[in-house]
């Protein structure tokens, strides 16, 4: 099981899980048939949620909800996207992300109480992808364990508003392309999203991710996360770079481009 070591001069958290080193590696070809895709539900432990049709553990799922076989925390779920092995966020049609963004209400709202729940997604070898089967990860965190994501602030940089929610660059994005996306309602967590703006939210996400993706070469690789605390957004990290030495000794975050060049991306 996972364990938590604080490093008693900086104060700094690990979670040392040597269970993952036993994960399927993909690309080593040693994960032959897919546990994700329809009709293979016998492969993965018993889900804990479901949207569409179906019994539990059979076919005619919309989106399924898993415990994670190989946790980083006591509580790691998986939640997948679609029947569909290819098909991501924006390719999917926008009532099936809406399907995916309601899972992630339900299974946050199911386990807030527990500890910070973390969403985050993982696409492309650079960004850390295990299984090519499009899926979310929910791990939940003690409360008493500081996290690197920050509060939300004023945002900055807007690229541009929806009804419901502001799209924008921060001018201290630490990353090429990071983009943003919060609520114009201010001041909730996740679970209590409301209709108007799940809707919203499952057309913006696609949309954020096919503007960037159409513009940057080669294998579209980035991870997200939403923010587990009040005042929650959603923060993009495209992976078109690697972190050196200066980044992973000193803390200080190296971005080499301008936040507006993103935004001049995202609004063409
Ligand atoms: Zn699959």
């Amino acid at each position: 099981m996972s364990q938590y070591l604080q490093n008693p001069i900086t104060k700094k958290w690990i979670v040392f899980a040597p269970q993952r080193s036993k994960r399927p590696d993909v690309a080593r070809g040693m994960e032959p048939v897919c546990p994700f895709c329809n009709g293979h539900e016998n492969l993965t432990p018993p889900e804990v949620f479901r949207i569409g049709k179906g019994e539990p553990n059979k076919e005619g799922w919309d989106v399924r909800v898993i415990p994670n076989l190989y946790p980083i925390t006591k509580i790691h779920e998986l939640i997948i996207h679609s029947p569909d092995h290819r098909k991501n966020l924006m390719d999917l049609p926008p009532k099936q992300v809406r399907m995916i963004f309601e899972a992630y209400r339900a299974r946050f709202l199911f386990h807030k109480a527990k500890g910070q729940v973390f969403l985050f997604h993982n696409h492309g070898k650079m960004g850390a992808e295990s299984l090519p089967h499009p899926h979310t990860q929910l791990c939940v965190i003690p409360f008493e364990i500081p996290l690197e994501a920050g509060r939300l602030g004023d945002p900055n940089n807007l690229a541009f508003e929806t009804g419901k929610f502001m799209v924008f660059c921060p001018r201290t994005s630490e990353w090429p392309f990071e983009t943003w996306i919060a609520p114009k309602r201010r001041g909730f967590q996740f679970d209590e999203i409301d209709e108007a703006e799940l809707t919203d939210f499952s057309s913006l996400v696609p949309q954020v991710l096919k503007k960037l993706g159409s513009k940057l070469d080669g294998e579209f690789a980035f991870n997200f996360f939403i923010y587990p605390g009040g005042d929650w957004y959603w923060r993009l990290i495209p992976r078109t770079v690697n972190r050196g030495g200066f980044e992973l000794g000193t803390g200080i975050m190296v971005n080499t481009l301008d936040p507006k060049e993103t935004i001049k991306l995202l609004t063409k």
